[in-house]
């Protein structure tokens, strides 16, 4: 099955990505209702290490990991991703889109990528992007990836949380999740597009 887009990586801004993107399905958007995502994640998320004090509108005390699991089940809630568990470590860009291979040997396309892998380092093979130091950690060896200012590293790949080169917060993270569902929608549509709901 060919997705339209895939996401590597599943803390708070591969999460927040997915569940802005399945957001737009059922609103009579044509160009948004019949689209396929994946969401990979390797299960090892900063989040699950955090105690969260200071997240806006987030329950003080809220344990990281509680937090990963409200927003995977917010994904569950609206439908519309495919949840998987495994490591990518190869991505190759093919005619019409890429193809994803995990290290247990699964494989996968897509015809949009989104990385969402964290900080600590990158190393999936196969695609020509510059990694560079990340300029917001206050601790050393912490990378991201360039890209143009508005998360799109090449065509196709979108990176997005502490990758993008954002600070170490929650809200931060998962902003630009947020921001690459949106610029996709938005190319979809061919032009600029948010997803809001109102009560009744
Ligand atoms: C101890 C601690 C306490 C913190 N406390 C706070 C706090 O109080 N307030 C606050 O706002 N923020 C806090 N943070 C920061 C917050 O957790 C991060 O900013 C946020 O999780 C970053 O989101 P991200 O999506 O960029 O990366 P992550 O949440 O780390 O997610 C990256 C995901 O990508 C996956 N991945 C990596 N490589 C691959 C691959 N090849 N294939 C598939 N999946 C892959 C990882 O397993 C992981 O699940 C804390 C962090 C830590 C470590």
């Amino acid at each position: 099955m060919e997705y339209d887009v895939a996401i590597v990586g599943g803390g708070a801004a591969g999460l927040s990505c997915a569940l802005t993107l399945v957001s737009a399905k059922g609103r009579g958007w044509t160009w948004a209702d019949e689209r396929r995502y994946l969401l990979i994640d390797a299960g090892g998320s900063d989040l699950r290490n955090a105690l969260l004090n200071n997240v806006p509108g987030v329950a003080i005390g809220t344990p990281g990991s509680e937090l990963l699991k409200r927003l995977r089940s917010q994904i569950d809630s609206l439908g519309g991703v495919d949840l998987i568990k495994g490591r990518v470590v190869k991505i190759l860009k093919g005619d019409s889109g890429f193809s994803i291979e995990t290290k247990k040997g699964d494989s996968f396309k897509a015809k949009e990528i989104v990385l969402a892998t964290g900080f600590h380092g990158f190393d999936i093979e196969g695609l020509e992007l510059k990694v560079v130091d990340n300029p917001k950690s206050p601790k050393p060896g912490r990378i991201m990836i360039e890209h143009d200012g508005d998360y799109l590293a090449a065509e196709g790949i979108w990176v997005a949380g502490l990758l993008a080169g954002v600070s170490s917060m929650f809200a931060a993270a998962a902003g630009t999740g947020v921001q690459v569902a949106i610029n996709i929608l938005s190319k979809w549509a061919g032009s600029p597009v948010v997803v809001h709901d109102v009560p009744g």
